[in-house]
């Protein structure tokens, strides 16, 4: 007997133990990795790798037997080789667990990771260990003379011997646990469960699932005459997208998503739809209702299925999706050559044509969210939204006309989010801007000292939190003709009267800071605050940071900054008495107002210890 890998046996633990009740997806699970061996077998025959083979010819079969308590599912698909069986069985999930081991090589809290796995990659051919103690794979390959079966228990280990079979293709026979009090795993071994669970679960699939049915003859006074076995096709084998709406239920939409694309969760929103013309394509898109674990990295691999007249050619077709809706998940089958290679996808003119379709369809399907189901939108763009500002920005802007109508950003005077379309038509007359501020939550932006000037003259300020958010909107430029503007950038100017002296003070103040800032003037608008920064010129404070902030950032970037310091705060008296009396103390004093300013805009300041005891030295005073 061969050990399974370690971390195999911990799945496997995981998964029989487990809290995970719905034990019975195990047969969707075995029933899809049976039509999958079709599939490959059934595309070889296509582009010639074997002839002699025709869509009738595949079957799937599920027979029991309630006496020995089996249930054996068989295809006369692929198959294995011993290699095979090895490679595939031998590790759990292998494609699933690979994945989620190299993602999570920090991996801090297994036990609940662990438990996600189920969540994120579907069950798989494990899963029989769900309601089997015992667990026999008979296979052979297409190309093979002879067969193998592989045996477990599913705790220690698994054997492989060879075996004698007449026939290509698989047949899992698994033997099912005792009955305990929560479940009765007989009835996985009764034809009519059977039956209702493949309707339930495994309808679409495309070739036929036979279940070996007991069907009763009666004689005329109603006595049962002969009892026989017969195969009986259970599934109606038209795929999902090849339905009519109406004859698809949301429960069959959503069952299918979770199943194809591995989520636990049903999709936020279904787009079934259909084309004929210049392109013929079925399309079925799910947009999901959270973010894959993944998504905001680089492992994540955007892409549709895609099906060639029903037969699958790419799990993942990326040409089909645009970067920033990369969050769609579907397929699209239509009329395609076979044997259509990774290059030719690339090049092939009425796959872009269906792109750009799609990509169509996707943009109308989510301005209708927004406008019929607000609620809904929202909850999408708190998790997708930063994909779309992500896509005005790339590319110098070349899709932002497309996006703009679809972001949202909070606003201060309404406290909820907006589009940009909400807020020029409730823009106060004589308005020019649209205004923005930034910081890193709305709580940090709504204590900002510089919202207080905007919106003490009426109007909205958009808070913008996320890193692209700025970078989207300077690549907008402007929305419904109104110039996009920072409130840091309001001012800048003297709004304040002062005296000669006033003046000449702040332009020591100024000098005294060596460079820092480009100007020191007195505000009236700050209401308590004593200080903020504002800037001149193209580069903000928040692109200061973020463009500081990105790795191959060398040559450091300065915002050309303004201290504004408020003229009717006690400590404006303070400078002024200072300057006449003590430069020295008016030095520091400036010094101290100028990094308090830094910290309020969330900048770094070189040297926070020194900061700290010099404010507790005033305190102290
Ligand atoms: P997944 O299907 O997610 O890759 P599974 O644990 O269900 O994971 O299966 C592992 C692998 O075993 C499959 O990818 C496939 O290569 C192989 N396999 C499983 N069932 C069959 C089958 N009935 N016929 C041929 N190969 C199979």
């Amino acid at each position: 007997m061969k050990k399974f890998k370690t971390e195999s046996k911990k799945v496997l633990d995981i998964m029989i133990n487990s809290i995970y009740t719905n034990k019975e997806i195990f047969l969707r699970e075995l029933l899809s990795n049976a039509s999958d061996a079709i599939d490959k077998l059934y595309y070889k025959s296509l582009t010639g790798g074997i002839s002699g083979l025709t869509r009738e010819d595949f079957a799937i079969k599920v027979s029991c037997d309630k006496e020995a308590r089996t249930l054996t599912i068989a295809d006369n698909g692929i198959g294995m080789t011993a290699k095979e069986l090895e490679d595939n069985l031998g590790t759990i999930a292998k494609s699933g667990s690979e994945q989620w081991k190299t993602e999570n090589t920090d991996a801090k809290e297994q036990s609940t990771e662990d438990i996600d796995i189920i969540g994120r990659f579907g069950v798989g051919f494990y899963s029989a260990f769900m309601v089997g103690d015992k667990v026999e794979v008979y296979s052979r390959s297409f190309d093979d003379e002879k067969g193998n079966v592989w045996t477990s228990d599913g705790v220690e280990g698994y054997s492989i011997k060879s075996a004698d079979l007449p026939e290509r293709g698989t047949k899992i026979v698994i033997h099912l646990k005792p009955d305990i009090e929560e479940e009765d795993y007989s009835k996985f071994a009764d034809q009519y469960t059977l039956r209702s669970l493949i309707k339930k679960y495994s309808d679409y699939i495309r070739y036929p699932i036979q279940l070996l049915v007991e069907v009763k003859d009666y004689d005329d006074k109603g006595e049962v005459k002969q009892t026989k076995q017969e195969w009986q096709t259970v599934n109606s084998m038209v795929p999902l997208w090849r339905k009519s709406k109406s004859e698809v239920t949301k429960e069959q939409y959503d069952e299918f998503y979770k199943e194809t694309f591995y989520d636990f969760e049903p999709p936020l929103k279904v787009v079934h739809t259909s084309a004929e013309g210049v392109v013929d394509y079925k399309a079925l898109l799910y947009i999901p209702s959270h973010a894959p674990y993944n998504y905001y990295t680089k492992n994540y691999e955007k892409g549709l299925r895609l099906y060639s007249d029903g037969v699958l050619i790419t799990d993942k077709c990326e040409q089909l999706l645009p970067d920033y809706y990369s969050f769609v998940k579907g397929l699209v089958d239509s009329k395609l050559t076979l044997n259509i290679s990774r290059e030719t996808i690339q090049h092939d003119r009425r796959l872009k044509l269906i792109a750009s379709n799609i990509e169509k369809k996707i943009t109308s399907e989510l301005t209708d969210l927004l406008n019929k189901d607000r609620e809904n939108y929202e909850k999408f763009f708190l998790t997708f939204g930063l994909q779309l500002k992500y896509g005005v920005y790339a590319d110098w802007g070349a899709n932002k006309d497309k996006l703009k109508d679809l972001l949202l950003f909070y606003s201060l005077s309404n406290n909820k989010l907006i589009t940009l379309k909400d807020y020029t038509d409730s823009m106060k007359e004589g308005q020019e801007h649209i205004y923005y501020a930034c910081g890193n939550t709305v709580e940090a932006i709504k204590c900002l000292p510089q919202c207080d000037k905007v919106l003490a003259k009426g109007y909205d300020v958009l808070c913008l939190t996320d890193d692209v958010d700025e970078f989207a909107l300077k690549m907008l430029d402007k929305y419904n003709d109104k110039p996009f503007r920072s409130v840091s950038a309001e001012s800048g100017e003297q709004t304040a009267e002062y005296s000669e002296q006033d003046k000449q003070m702040l332009q020591w103040i100024k000098e005294s800071l060596k460079g820092e800032v480009v100007d020191v003037v007195g505000t009236q608008q700050l209401s308590n605050h004593p200080v903020c920064l504002t800037t001149k010129g193209e580069v903000s404070i928040e692109m200061e940071k973020v463009l500081n902030s990105m790795p191959q950032q060398t040559n450091k970037i300065k915002a050309d900054k303004v201290l504004e310091i408020n003229v009717q705060h006690p400590v404006y008296a303070k400078l002024q008495q200072l300057f006449v009396s003590d430069k020295d103390k008016l030095q520091k004093y400036a010094d101290i107002l100028y990094k308090l300013a830094r910290l309020i805009e969330g900048l770094p300041v070189d040297n926070v210890a020194e900061l700290s005891s010099e404010v507790c030295m005033l305190l102290a005073e």
